[in-house]
């Protein structure tokens, strides 16, 4: 039997969607663009992109969005980057705003200051393959990690590519790197999750 393509979503309110949407197609996924609350039935997983997290949560709380989402994201494989790490973690700062706490981690919002508001970088991963590029742009910090969440790259010392079960997070944007392999693990995570 050929096996199930899984299809997966990319939250498209706000941010930068387009190219999550491009390299999970270059994968082989089946990647669909959701602006409605009704289309996450139909999906077995979703990507919370970059952007702005305040705008996120506007247009969430206003489309009635914010329940379905928060039911989604406490059963599905969920990958979020960037702004969309900020909307998975427990708590976050600077300022505290309102977040789906499915993932065990407290974030720093903008925490990089100014100067290194935007910055690329490259460094270990525990991911096979050597070192990883990561394209930062006006990045969180992720000044708290539960036990038992992995971490699979770090920046400085904090963590800026995490797991825990089936939610991954990065405080980078790897749709903006050519290299794959941050989508190809969400992939493999959500092959494992729905087989
Ligand atoms: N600074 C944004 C926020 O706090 C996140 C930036 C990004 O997603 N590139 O929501």
């Amino acid at each position: 039997m050929k096996p199930h393509t899984p299809a997966i979503g990319v939250l498209a309110l706000q941010g930068a969607f387009d190219v999550h949407a491009l390299r999970l197609a270059e994968l082989g996924a089946d990647a669909t663009l959701v602006r409605k609350p009704g289309q996450l039935a139909e999906l077995d997983a979703l990507v919370i992109p970059g952007g702005e997290s305040t705008t996120f949560l506007k247009h969430l709380e206003r489309s009635g969005f914010y329940e379905a989402l928060n039911e989604f994201v406490h059963s599905k494989p969920v990958f979020g980057t960037c702004a969309g790490c900020i909307l998975l973690a427990s708590e976050v700062t600077n300022p505290h705003q309102r977040s789906l706490g499915v993932l065990d981690i407290d974030v720093e919002r903008n925490a990089y200051g100014r100067q290194n508001d935007s910055s690329i970088l490259t460094t270990e991963t525990s991911l096979p393959g050597g070192p990883l590029e990561m394209v930062f742009i006006r990045a969180p910090r992720i000044t708290r990690i539960a036990s038992g969440i992995q971490v699979l790259a770090r920046r400085d010392d904090s963590p800026v590519l995490v797991r825990q079960g089936r939610i991954l997070a990065s405080t980078f944007h790897p749709e903006l790197s050519d290299d794959p392999r941050v989508h190809q693990l969400f992939l493999d995570i959500v092959q494992s999750s729905t087989t």
